[in-house]
């Protein structure tokens, strides 16, 4: 049996982070299933990786949809975006900002990404084909099991991902260590992701590729949320969807849902009573308020038919003003944690401390990344998140080293 000072698991940004913070000064070694690391680094961003953003580490925070979000203030005050960007830049990778917002690397490919952050990994310490299947408690140690090996450390760093494309390698496997080790953990369940809609499907189908920024209201909520959807050939998807997947999986378990979609910001009521002294017609309003398939198609819906607005009456304009002011899209799914491009669940940040990554229960064992209920919205969150968590647990581990020598 090998004994070493620490054992990361994983070998995605979480874990490669947790590498590069442990330096040379630690006796290390990064065990991962797959032949590679970073597969779904590789994938994101369409390939080419948005890593992080350009927010301030408060309002990184404020956009999560977690309750508990407060929980990465120490990780995120100690290596946040601007942190993030620094380091790309100092293993010589420069990022480019988009839409005001996302950071991307400038080559455009996230395999320089992946790159950067081998750069600080001695090959010889990833060990690759190795999946980790057990990890048990043996006195001060932690007994790592893989299918080739048995090694032992006092420190370990899990950072195996989620349950979403496992393909890529995130199998869910946090689980059945948290389970084996009677850590508290949440299951998987999809984030980020699409939304699907038999309305959409037969009634809208001839919808499919209109993308609108819109006003989106869910039931009866007051609240409403800001951001862009798309029609597909399924239901619906966009940036505003992904972002409320999550919220709207753990309600659609015990309530109809319908999201009311503002097709329009101009008050239509007024429109109409304005345009009539002119000749125009209904679709002519309508295509000014929104586009030709969604003036096409509302006309079609209310079943009134195209006239002049002078000859529309008080109902009609009240029927039209109800569809462009909260046009109905009744959900009927969430697609499935696999799909999904991040998950909720896994380990309950209530077991570990945000200072250190550890388990409040055994100290020494740390999870980060995906592997915890921790996860943002796309926008280079989720990466971030990932690489932050995973160099705090690092850090951990260098200072319990220093203590016990
Ligand atoms: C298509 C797609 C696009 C995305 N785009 C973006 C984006 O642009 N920006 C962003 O911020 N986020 C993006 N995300 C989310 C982001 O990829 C993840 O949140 C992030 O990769 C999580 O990092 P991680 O290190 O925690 O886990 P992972 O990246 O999942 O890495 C886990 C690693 O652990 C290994 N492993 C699993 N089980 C074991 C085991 N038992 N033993 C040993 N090794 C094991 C896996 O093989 C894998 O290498 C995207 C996700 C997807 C699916």
């Amino acid at each position: 049996m090998k004994t070493l000072d620490c054992i990361v698991i994983g070998g995605g940004p979480a874990g490669l982070m947790a590498c590069n913070e442990l330096g040379e000064s630690v006796n290390y070694i990064l065990l991962e299933k797959n032949d590679k690391v970073g597969k779904k680094l590789l994938l994101t961003g369409g390939k080419r990786c948005n890593i992080t953003n350009n927010l301030p580490v408060k309002l990184f925070i404020d956009s999560l949809n977690i309750a508990h979000k407060r929980f990465l203030y120490p990780a995120l005050t100690q290596f946040g975006p601007k942190d993030v960007i620094a380091f790309f830049n100092t293993r010589g990778l420069e990022l480019e900002l988009e839409q005001n917002f996302k950071y991307f690397p400038k080559t455009g490919k996230s395999q320089s990404v992946l790159d950067a952050l081998l750069l600080g990994i001695p090959k010889e310490r990833i060990h690759y084909k190795e999946p980790v299947k057990r990890i048990t408690k043996v006195e001060d140690l932690y007994l790592v099991e893989t299918e080739l090996e048995q090694y032992q450390a006092r420190d370990l760093i899990i950072a195996v991902g989620s349950n979403a494309y496992p393909t890529m390698g995130s199998s869910g496997d946090v689980l059945l260590f948290a389970k084996h080790l009677g850590i508290p953990y949440k299951p998987f369940t999809p984030a980020e992701t699409y939304l699907f809609s038999d309305k959409v499907k037969t009634d809208y189908a001839d919808l499919q590729g209109v993308a609108l920024t819109t006003n989106l209201r869910i039931n009866t909520d007051k609240k409403s949320h800001e951001g862009d959807i798309l029609f597909t050939h399924f239901g619906v998807s966009g940036p505003l969807i992904l972002h409320l997947s999550e919220l709207i999986y753990e309600r659609i378990e015990h309530e109809k849902v319908i999201l009311y979609i503002e097709l329009t910001e101009q008050d239509p009521i007024q429109i109409f009573n304005e345009r009539r002294t002119t000749k125009d017609t209904i679709q002519t309003v309508l295509e000014e308020l929104t586009t030709k398939r969604l003036a096409k198609k509302i006309l079609e819906l209310s079943q009134i038919e195209n006239k002049r607005v002078s000859d529309m009456k008080k109902s009609e304009i009240q029927t039209l003003n109800q569809y462009l002011k909260a046009f109905d899209i009744p959900i009927d799914g969430v697609e499935v944690k696999e799909k999904a491009f991040v998950n909720a669940g896994g380990i309950d940040v209530k077991a570990l401390s945000p200072q250190t990554m550890a388990c409040l229960e055994y100290p020494g064992l740390h999870f980060v990344g995906e592997s915890t209920d921790l996860q943002g919205p796309i926008g280079g969150f989720n990466i971030t998140i990932a690489l932050s968590t995973g160099k705090l647990a690092a850090k951990d581990v260098k200072e319990r080293l220093s203590h016990h020598g």
